[in-house]
């Protein structure tokens, strides 16, 4: 089975969280992550049997950090996961090693399992110095956790250039592209640190490409965005991933 994980970001309304959460019940749901906007954590814990996970989460556990979510809140919400650094977050909120190192010890502190999302732009890609790229952003990391905290971890491959900006058309690395960059962050975590970590890709990940992508062997889940918000997308790939 793989692991399935949507990020809603904050694409839906109340009602429209509601309606997905009625249409997309089955058995399904409880093996199925959901990282919800932090305002409908709730709703979802109280309403529906999906795993939760948090978008985000501060590096610090304190109480005076105003608009920040703290990994003890998110425990208390009953999360499993929290996506870390999310080039969304990267570039806008200007997260850097640093931050996420903070940010994934007080997940492991509360027992959240940290999805840290690596990937390269378009430019990287172009000048195809993927793996150099992508590289350092996990040695920039993981040199500066323990081997238990490293080995809490999922990663999340998502190349940026792939991730759909909800206008442009969306377009999705090979297969082969796919399969070669996740088992060199495998061999890296393995021959580095002696972990064997799951990774997951994300990049518009939809009901038309899914099962394709399920032919990539070295591939343990996805992390999607947009088709997690949509109900009709999200069963499918539900269907085509947990049963
Ligand atoms: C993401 O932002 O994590 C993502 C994978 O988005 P999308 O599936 O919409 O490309």
């Amino acid at each position: 089975m793989k692991l399935v994980v949507g990020n809603q970001k904050a694409y839906l309304q109340k009602s429209e969280v509601i309606n997905f959460i009625e249409k997309t019940k089955s058995e399904l749901c409880k093996n199925a992550v959901i990282c919800p906007s932090s305002l409908y954590m709730e709703y979802f814990k109280e309403n529906s049997s999906y795993i939760l996970g948090g978008q985000n989460v501060a590096m610090l556990d304190t109480g005076t950090a105003t608009g920040e979510i703290t990994a003890k809140q998110l425990k208390e919400m009953n999360a499993k996961y929290t996506i870390v650094g999310h080039s969304e977050r990267r570039a806008n909120q200007k997260e850097d090693s640093e931050m996420l190192v903070g940010k994934i010890k007080r997940l492991y502190e509360n027992e959240i399992t940290s999805i840290l999302c690596v990937g390269e732009g378009r430019e990287v890609k172009e000048q195809d110095s993927t793996k150099d790229f992508v590289g350092k952003q996990l040695i920039d990391v993981l040199d500066n956790l323990t081997k238990e905290e490293i080995a809490s971890l999922v990663i999340a491959y998502e190349p940026v250039w792939a991730i759909s900006t909800g206008g442009a058309p969306s377009v999705t690395p090979t297969n082969e592209e796919i399969a070669d960059v996740v088992s060199y962050i495998k061999d890296l975590v393995n021959d580095k640190y002696e972990v064997s970590l799951k990774v997951l890709y994300g990049g518009s990940v939809n009901s038309k490409n899914i099962e394709t992508l399920n032919e990539i062997t070295q591939v343990d889940g996805y992390l999607i965005g947009g088709a997690s918000v949509k109900p009709d997308e999200f069963n499918y790939i539900m269907e085509k991933c947990l049963q």
